[in-house]
């Protein structure tokens, strides 16, 4: 039996809670009632992180659960990156658990998985999975699950290696296809699966008449059958909704719960069967032309892709900008949940023809390639441009102190392509993060400061790494200029975030 088996099928996702930031009391206010309301509803399953909504979610948490006797479960997360070793990812755990005054959590969640070599390092002795079995053995976790944005084939062999007790994926009917294979395995390996993105990350509220189709007589929006699609599934147990307001909790939770005209098998096969017709022009991920490349061009990943482009992109990163936004998506889903970052803007294509012939869709894939290329081009997004913007910054300039400018995901980045391209930097690299609750954590092995020490510290310069508060950090810093610190922001107004 798998280990959701006895949670409510709705799961609360806490990384869209309404706070604007980490001093936003009105939006915390706002969030622990969302909290409430779910498990006072029977929702049981709480998806937390310690980065989610302004780094506030767990406190949101700790609130919540003082003024509750309802049962939940609970997750806490270590990240491969962040985290190496068994100790960091105790010291993430206890550090969450703090956060949310609570002395043990339901599942440790190995987190965001990109690839089966980064879980072989996860599991490395003295790693961070020996880590989470220790924390199971000292009762801290009861079980210890992974979630994941690599390849389907990757997936399946980490859930084929009997490490995990649970996974959380995307899923929703535009990768259904694709993710057949990992529900196929999470069922025959017996292990629970909770997902996340029902909603094609917004595309379907957003694009509701494109996906009408998903819908019967009665389902009341392309939202609700969506969800249903993805409870319809026997392999997943959770369906994670990320909810912004009390009344998209509702309406979550009356789709879950509301009268389903159709059995989950006939609502499954329904929806498969139209998948294809319903979505001319669209990649489905059902990989005829997987291994016709000659020159070994991932195909599939690289199509549905470009399915990003059909729809009207919703904001993302604190961004507008109709054209960024497209290649933001595109670029999103091929670098994030399949792991391909190219390396240059060169098409590897020889239009030889043979993937077309094979396509089920009938898809033009020599055009679409020319064209994601064109638009790598154009938006640095391959490790050739990230070389290159290294250089720009570095090159001639006789830093001996540099800053880096959130912590996180892109900071860490910024100092390991410096290693790969460079050998160790010659300067050295101080983190700054105005999230107090970070100051004094080790990123990564650099320390993370206060941004009131930069006058202390005096780098002689600071990258903004932030894709998503560029702006708002360049006028943040603008008064260390003055004091002969040079601000320099990591991305160009054409660029995709280097993290994501
Ligand atoms: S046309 Fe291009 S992408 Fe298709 S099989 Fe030939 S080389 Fe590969
Ligand atoms: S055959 Fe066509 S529809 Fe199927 S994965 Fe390949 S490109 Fe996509």
């Amino acid at each position: 039996m798998s280990i959701y088996a006895n949670y409510f099928p709705l799961g609360l996702g806490t990384c869209r809670f309404p706070i604007s930031a980490s001093d936003d009391e009105e939006g915390v206010e706002k969030s622990v009632e969302i909290v409430l309301r779910a498990l006072e509803s029977g929702v049981n399953y709480i998806d937390a992180s310690y980065t989610y909504s302004s780094g506030m979610a767990q406190t949101v948490l700790r609130s919540a659960f003082k003024q509750t006797v309802r049962p939940y479960g609970v997750t806490v997360k270590s990240q491969y990156g962040q985290d190496k070793t068994s100790d960091d990812a105790r010291t993430r755990v206890e550090y969450q658990l703090e956060k949310m005054g609570v002395d043990r959590a339901a599942f440790f969640v190995s987190w965001s998985i990109m690839s089966y070599e980064e879980f072989e390092k996860i599991t490395q002795k003295g790693g961070i999975y020996d880590g989470a079995v220790k924390l199971k053995d000292e009762g801290i976790i009861d079980h210890i699950c992974f979630s994941a944005h690599a390849a389907p084939s990757d997936i399946v062999r980490v859930i084929e290696s009997g490490a995990f007790e649970g996974v959380t994926i995307s899923y929703s009917p535009i990768n259904s296809a694709g993710m057949r294979p990992v529900l196929d395995a999470a069922i025959k390996h017996g292990v629970g699966v909770a997902v996340m993105n029902p909603l094609g990350g917004g595309l379907i509220p957003q694009n509701s008449d494109y996906f009408s189709f998903l819908r019967n007589e009665r389902d009341k929006s392309a939202v609700h059958a969506a969800l249903r699609y993805a409870a319809a599934q026997p392999a997943i147990n959770i369906v994670l909704s990320g909810c912004a307001s009390i009344e998209q909790l509702e309406d979550s939770l009356s789709a879950i719960r509301g009268e389903n005209a159709e059995p989950d098998e006939e609502r499954a096969a329904r929806v498969n069967s139209r998948l294809k017709s319903a979505m001319p022009s669209f990649c489905t991920g059902c990989r005829y032309c997987a291994d016709s490349c000659p020159k070994n061009i991932p195909i599939p990943e690289f199509m549905q892709s470009y399915n990003m482009l059909r729809f009207e992109p919703s904001s993302l990163y604190n961004r507008n900008e109709p054209e960024l936004l497209k290649n933001v998506h595109l670029l999103r889903k091929l670098v994030f949940d399949f792991q391909l970052l190219p390396e240059n803007a060169m098409n590897p294509c020889i239009r030889c023809g043979q993937c077309e012939r094979k396509c089920t869709q009938k898809l033009s894939i020599c055009d679409a390639l020319d064209d994601i290329y064109n638009r790598i081009k154009l938006t640095g997004c391959s490790k050739e441009a990230m070389k290159a913007c290294l250089e720009e910054i570095l090159d001639g300039k006789a830093y001996k102190k540099i800053g880096l400018y959130p912590s996180g995901k892109p900071s860490n980045m910024f100092i390991e392509l410096h290693r790969e391209f460079f050998g160790e930097p010659r300067f050295e690299a101080l983190c700054f993060d105005s999230n107090p609750l970070l100051t004094g954590t080790i990123s990564s092995g650099l320390a993370v400061h206060a941004p009131s020490d930069i006058a202390k510290l005096a780098p002689d310069a600071i990258i903004i790494t932030s894709y998503t508060h560029t702006e708002a950090i360049y006028n943040a810093l603008a008064k260390y200029h003055e004091q002969g610190v040079e601000i320099i922001k990591l991305y160009g107004e054409n660029d995709v975030p280097w993290a994501w």
